[in-house]
């Protein structure tokens, strides 16, 4: 330290607060930044529902909770009232609702996303499956909610879908990264006129796990020759049914369901799940998760390329 700056100890502290404040200011702007850039209000589609209201999605909405209830262990099915009840969300596929809140005695908001599991075209509600995490700023605040209690909510469009744009759409997923790939999966199948094919290779660690399992049957008991679905855990129970398999999301898995030639034209697969498995299936995000990253993993074994994939 130079002989000529002897600091007092005001200085010390005020240049202390300067950097608290600094680096409080750089984390709250990455992350606002980041999400106001990418949330973007949605349109309805043309053929929508004319008589029903969209919502309003310029700022953070406020919604209330309507119903709570526990699907699993750490699994909390939460729907929320929209504004009345002729309000849909009209969002586009793949559209999440990104939730702001300050947690007490914070300064920095929270944001997370949570992707609805109710149609988009669903009059008066919207529903959403929250895994909670131990010490988890959103899944904490989410599960603290009572029927009454109020959370902000913005869109977070995450993947343009077009109908028929891919004649065959390959979908991996881990735990909660489910959400977005099932709201896909009922917009296609029940939109009469695509006729995309879907695979869906969904893995947990217990079958007690596997999120919407009742419904992803329904599906492909409806849509046999349009949907295919395979289940993998890391522990089988020893009441199993049978038709869960065991282990990690292999090659050989993936072969079972996706297109027989590997790497067809017009086939795009989207993994959402715990980076790790992301990792393992595709190579891990670039930019800290922020950016789609190179090929790697099962996939890039496979011969996929970057434009054939997108991680979540
Ligand atoms: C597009 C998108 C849609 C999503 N939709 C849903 C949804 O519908 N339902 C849902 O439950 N979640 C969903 N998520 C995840 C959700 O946004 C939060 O990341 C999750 O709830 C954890 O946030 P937290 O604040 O509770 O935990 P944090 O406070 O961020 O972390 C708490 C602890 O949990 C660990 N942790 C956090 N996230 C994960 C993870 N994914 N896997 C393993 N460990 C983790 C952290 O390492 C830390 O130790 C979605 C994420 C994205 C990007």
């Amino acid at each position: 330290m130079s002989a000529y700056f002897r600091p007092t100890a005001k200085v010390v502290s005020a240049t202390a607060l300067g950097a608290g404040l600094a680096y409080t200011g750089y984390r709250y702007w990455n992350t606002t930044h980041f999400y106001f850039n990418t949330a973007h209000a949605e349109s309805l589609p043309s053929d929508s529902t004319a008589a029903l209201k969209k919502m309003d999605w310029k700022g953070f909405t406020e919604l209330k909770l309507v119903q709570a209830e526990m699907v699993n262990h750490n699994v909390k099915r939460l729907t929320f009232a929209l504004p009345d009840d002729q309000s849909i969300t009209g969002l586009s596929p793949i559209t999440s609702l990104l939730t702001r809140h300050t947690p007490e005695g914070a300064f920095i908001p929270v944001f997370r996303p949570y992707t609805p599991v109710s149609d988009n075209d669903l009059a008066g509600t919207v529903t959403f499956m929250v895994k909670k995490y131990p010490n988890g700023k959103g899944s904490g605040k989410m599960h603290s909610l009572k029927p009454g209690d109020s959370m902000k909510f913005k869109p977070l469009h995450e993947f343009d879908y077009k109908p028929n744009q891919f004649s065959h759409i390959t979908l991996i997923a881990g735990g909660s990264g489910i959400t977005p790939l099932y709201q896909l999966t009922r917009s296609i199948l029940n939109n009469p006129a695509d006729k995309t094919k879907l695979a869906l290779v969904y893995a947990n660690n217990t079958e007690e796990d596997i999120l919407l399992r009742k419904e992803f049957d329904e599906l492909a008991q409806q849509y046999p020759d349009r949907f295919q679905r395979l289940y993998t855990v890391s522990k089988l129970s020893s009441s199993t049914d049978g038709q869960v398999q065991q282990g990690y999301v292999s090659k050989e898995m993936l072969a079972k369901v996706m297109p027989h030639k590997l790497k067809e034209a017009n086939t795009k697969v989207l993994v959402s799940g715990p980076p790790p498995m992301v990792e393992a299936v595709a190579g891990a995000k670039g930019g800290f998760g922020w950016t789609q990253g190179s090929i790697g993993g099962i996939l890039g074994e496979l011969g996929y390329s970057k434009e054939d994939v997108h991680k979540f």
